[in-house]
């Protein structure tokens, strides 16, 4: 986990465990299977225990404190190496040990701290692979008054991942984001967006050696419906290699 961050739309990051398993196109160059790879961890996949990061939670409580001298809030991105709502996983620890409790302990002792504000100064954006699944894992008190300072926000790459992914999004409280990366074809959001469904929008094309093409004109489209609507936009990168046009340069948060 890295202290800060470089992803530029947040300030810092959290993984609770490392492992997932790839649902759908957008996975099929997943870094992060690959970056766990190299590190020696055979973690992806449905049937693969999960390896604890012991270090998050003292991560956690220093980012709390940094937060809070400064009197800020901090963006806290969890998830760049697991989802958070996937079903209970087997766990090991770092030297392989079989733990006797799951990702879903990790989980339901990560909201209990959030509910019990542990952490006031630490926006969450929660990336959501599975949003069908948000429901069944939120604590009960979540579904009727949803924590201010958590954002739900699944990753899609293409309208049919929108259409189906947006909709389960559509069933929960909350503040909500999307993360359109790495996008593969266009995607239109104006149906949520103009219902004020969504609050923030990050855009982004894939990068890597096995990269895919990105048209920018997908950034121009998505960028106007954000605009037309209100909705802050951010646009992270073509491929991380060609520069970025400068009128899609817009870097908004949610605030
Ligand atoms: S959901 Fe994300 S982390 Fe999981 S396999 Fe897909 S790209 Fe990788």
């Amino acid at each position: 986990m890295a202290k800060n961050s470089s992803i530029e739309w947040t300030k810092h990051t959290a993984n609770l465990w490392h492992g997932c398993t790839k649902v759908h196109e957008g996975c099929d160059n997943c870094y992060a299977a690959a970056l766990s790879r190299r590190w020696g961890n055979d973690v992806w996949g449905n049937d693969k225990p999960r390896k604890q990061i012991m270090s998050v939670w003292t991560e956690l409580l220093k980012f709390q404190k940094e937060a809070n001298v400064a009197g800020e809030m901090h963006r806290v991105f969890v998830g760049s190496m697991m989802d958070i709502f996937e079903k209970p996983m087997p766990l090991r620890d770092h030297n392989g040990k079989t733990l006797d409790h799951t990702t879903g302990d990790l989980r339901q002792q990560f909201f209990d701290n959030i509910s019990n504000g542990l952490y006031p100064n630490l926006m969450f954006l929660l990336l959501i692979k599975c949003p069908s699944n948000i429901n069944k894992y939120i604590p009960e008190a979540w579904k009727e008054t949803p924590p201010t300072n958590v954002m739900l926000g699944p990753s899609l790459v293409n309208q049919s991942t929108a259409n189906n992914l947006i909709a389960h999004l559509q069933e929960v409280k909350g503040k909500k984001f999307l993360s359109v990366e790495p996008q593969l074809d266009e995607v239109s959001l104006l149906p949520w967006l103009h219902s004020k469904s969504l609050d923030w929008v990050i855009q982004g094309g894939e990068s890597g050696p096995r990269k895919r093409q990105f048209n920018t004109d997908w950034a121009r489209k998505l960028m106007a419906e954000c605009h037309a609507t209100n909705t802050p936009y951010f646009f992270k990168q073509i491929d991380k290699v060609k520069e970025i046009p400068e009128e899609l340069m817009a870097r908004e948060f949610y605030r």
